[in-house]
């Protein structure tokens, strides 16, 4: 496997504690590349992270295998194998707790779209499942299903994941999502009550995912 996705892996996934999207050991991310995924080892934090601290998994036959590491793979790790197996295009895989999401959707709040930015990143409709137990079949094969047609997912109660053609677009997702419910709450905050919030319309969506410039902005991401 090539050292220098591991490395944006590296940097990207310690971007993600500073920016507080997880908190200690939280959260875990991964990266393919042709057969073999690397994934953040359980119990480590993404500050201390190094590249050979990286657990390999093979999934070049039906059965994914564990290669030999001096640590066990992220207890998520289930989760990742299962998107790779579905969605072969992706080679990185986020997932986080950031917090005004896990807070908003905690209330029953849904994250729509406010601004231009998280409609050409994210797509047309933010999907999100109900609380499941984390580390077990049951999530993984309901993260599966769910982000199927999606590059990102909330899981209520929980956290976030987003995916990409690599370390960046899957990043940048993540990034945006919470930028989206931040501003979601900022606005919230000022009127008191979502009904009062300039949301933007299915039209102004649809205008957005169909213009030129914004086609090329998420092919180069690509
Ligand atoms: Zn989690």
């Amino acid at each position: 496997m090539r050292v220098d996705i591991k490395s944006q892996l590296i940097y990207y996934s310690k971007k993600l504690q500073q920016k507080n999207f997880v908190i200690g050991p939280g959260g875990n991310t991964s990266c393919k590349i042709e057969d073999r995924i690397a994934i953040k080892p359980s119990g480590l934090e993404f500050e201390e992270l190094k590249i050979s601290d990286l657990v390999e998994i093979d999934l070049s036959s039906e059965n994914p295998s564990l290669l030999p590491h001096k640590f066990r793979p992220s207890s998520e790790y289930l989760m990742h194998v299962k998107i790779y197996q579905m969605r072969p295009e992706i080679s990185c895989i986020i997932h986080a707790h950031p917090p005004y999401v896990i807070g908003l959707t905690a209330c029953d709040i849904e994250i729509k779209h406010l601004f231009p930015d998280g409609v050409v990143y994210l797509g047309e409709k933010i999907p999100l499942i109900d609380y499941c137990t984390p580390c077990t079949t049951k999530l993984a094969e309901l993260v599966q299903t769910n982000i199927k047609h999606h590059h990102v997912l909330i899981l209520k109660n929980h956290g976030a994941i987003t995916i990409g053609e690599n370390v960046k677009s899957a990043y940048l997702r993540m990034e945006l999502l919470e930028n989206l419910a931040y501003i979601q709450w900022i606005a919230l905050n000022l009127k008191g009550n979502l009904n009062q919030i300039n949301f933007l319309s299915k039209e102004n969506i649809e205008e957005i995912l169909n213009l030129e410039s914004e086609k090329y902005r998420q092919d180069i991401l690509k």
